[in-house]
């Protein structure tokens, strides 16, 4: 669906909430928009928000309700997780075994479990984050991944070439259905698939996504 401008933030969002199967959770991607249109949506029901800065995110924080879910779906700096780690709900771009012992000693300090998806490189784009299944593989086996308490994978996230093709957009979703669906057998904790953005989350769903991340079909273009 395409975001309109005479529409408000509260329709655009109660629309895309009514099309969504009851098994999808809704991402509302607030990045670079000011608190005032996060608000909006708050106060149409949402909780779940995603950014992709971390220091961004931790300003939205402090200034908006506390019973927000706050969810990273950036690329993360090892040096930054500091600043999030007391709140984040959910980081959805992990790709290293460093970035998970960094979050895991972060943790700790806060006395807390943080919840992260591992992020798998689907698309064509060389520039786009992710392991590969081979890497994916190596880092759940590590000694090192079995040893952190204060992190617990609970799935994959990934993103699609940035294409008109469908049907290369669904080759890639699918690709990470198998993955995610391979690895749920001995993950008994993977239980999220993060997978589809304005453009393409209709297509995400109907490949398994459970988890949707839209953000200008809400609050409009950035
Ligand atoms: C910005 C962003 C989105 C949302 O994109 P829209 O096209 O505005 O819905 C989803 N996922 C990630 C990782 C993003 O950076």
């Amino acid at each position: 669906m395409n975001y309109s401008k005479t529409m408000s933030i509260q329709d655009n969002l109660l629309q895309i909430k009514q099309s969504l199967p009851a098994q999808v959770t809704l991402v509302a991607v607030s990045k670079t928009k000011p608190v005032s249109d996060l608000m909006q949506a708050y106060e149409a029901g949402q909780r779940i928000f995603g950014e992709n800065k971390i220091q961004e995110m931790t300003e939205k924080y402090e200034q908006m309700p506390k019973d927000i879910e706050w969810h990273m779906i950036g690329h993360v700096q090892t040096n930054k997780v500091k600043f999030m780690a007391p709140f984040v709900s959910l980081i959805h771009g992990v790709d290293s075994l460093k970035l998970l012992e960094e979050i895991n000693k972060q943790a700790l300090k806060n006395n807390r479990i943080i919840d992260c998806l591992l992020q798998i490189h689907i698309a064509e784009e060389e520039t786009k984050f992710g392991l590969n299944e081979a890497e994916l593989i190596e880092l759940l086996q590590s000694e090192t991944f079995k040893n952190l308490h204060n992190i617990k994978v609970v799935g994959l996230m990934g993103m699609a070439t940035f294409t008109e093709s469908q049907s290369q957009i669904r080759k890639e979703f699918q690709h990470l259905k198998t993955i995610f669906d391979t690895f749920k057998i001995q993950n008994s904790s993977f239980k999220i698939l993060s997978m589809g953005m304005s453009g393409d989350y209709q297509l995400a769903i109907e490949c398994g996504s459970t988890m949707v991340r839209i953000g200008s079909s809400i609050f409009g273009g950035r």
